[in-house]
């Protein structure tokens, strides 16, 4: 697949009969330098490095990570455009497309083909075990594909991603406790990930070019990520716990649990000895802050305590 600068773009999209729309995330990089910029900050091994992309669209990406890796999954929910890298990919490689809305997945029958397309949205679709995820991501499905991540991010197999985002989206990931920008998606990647903000781009180098600046950014497991940690033997329930708070940040920590167990059994009983700080917040004092002021480790905290009822736990805030 050549590299398809901006003039080059817009015939071969007529051609394919293809109409980018910006609210589908569909802002394709025309900056052949920045491609290249973020494959080599991939580092692929290739006698070893699975890859993932995600929004392949015509392939900018693709291509140069096909040639170096082992092996690559292109997942991309667009059908002209699975085709048209279906017809390409196939002159030179051993290549299979998969249509989630109609195929069953078994990535394990696959393991002796070089490029697999999957046609499906990648918030549903099962992830398959790599190395290395890539993406110049759809900004619309930013926050819901980085919880995916820490949510499935398997330590033993998973050493980085390479994303593009919007730059405000990685400020978000980053923000400190009790900033303007803490959020639910802070506190969860605080925990789990590392971040770095490895090169800002600017919206010229896009196509159709989009209002905001994009950043690219290199995610790492933390060692909470660990088989036996405990952040990781929770890491389930402690995202649950976020999804439950966070509406009510502003809130005193007090009453975001109160809002959050309220009307839902499953989370009362799951976190159930909440409970008893909630009636006795002299226990607790802490528990009248307001819920942005504690940080993601003192959240897992929380967390443990709720589900396990150990005081001493609570004892360790100051
Ligand atoms: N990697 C290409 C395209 C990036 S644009 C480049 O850098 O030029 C993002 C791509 O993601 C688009 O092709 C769009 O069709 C696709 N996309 C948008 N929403 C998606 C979703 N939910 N699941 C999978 N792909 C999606």
């Amino acid at each position: 697949m050549p590299f398809y600068s901006k003039r080059q773009l817009l015939p071969k999209l007529k051609e394919l009969n293809i109409r980018l729309d910006k609210k589908r995330g569909q802002c394709y990089l025309v900056d052949e330098n920045i491609a290249k910029f973020i494959v080599k900050e991939v580092e692929i091994d290739e006698n070893n490095d699975i890859i993932l992309e995600i929004g392949s669209g015509l392939g900018t990406l693709s291509d140069s990570l096909v040639r170096s890796g082992k092996r690559i999954y292109l997942l991309e929910n667009d059908e002209k455009i699975t085709k048209f890298l279906y017809s390409h990919l196939k002159l030179n490689y051993k290549v299979k497309l998969i249509d989630l809305s109609s195929d069953a997945i078994d990535f394990e029958q696959f393991l002796d083909v070089k490029v697999i397309i999957i046609k499906g949205d990648a918030i549903k679709a099962p992830f398959p075990v790599v190395t290395k995820i890539v993406g110049n991501i759809p900004y619309q499905i930013s926050a819901p594909l980085i919880f995916k991540i820490i949510d499935s991010w398997n330590i033993n197999e998973l050493k980085k991603c390479i994303l593009m985002v919007q730059e405000d989206f990685a400020n978000r990931l980053i923000a400190k406790v009790n900033s303007k920008n803490y959020s639910r998606i802070s506190a969860a990647v605080g925990l789990y990930l590392n971040i770095k903000k490895i090169k800002l781009v600017p919206s010229s180098c896009f196509f159709p070019k989009p209002h905001i600046t994009s950043v690219i950014i290199e995610l790492t497991a933390k060692y909470s990520l660990l088989v036996d940690s405990q952040e990781n033997i929770y890491r389930k329930d402690y995202l649950s716990f976020l999804r439950g708070i966070f509406p009510f940040k502003n809130k005193s920590l007090r009453n975001a649990i109160s809002f959050f167990l309220k009307n839902n059994e499953n989370a009362t009983n799951q976190f159930k000895y909440f409970k008893k700080i909630i009636k006795n917040p002299e226990l607790f004092p802490f528990i009248n802050k307001k819920l942005r002021r504690f940080s993601p480790q003192q959240l897992f905290n929380l967390m443990l305590y709720g589900t396990t009822g150990k005081i001493e736990i609570l004892q360790e805030f100051e």
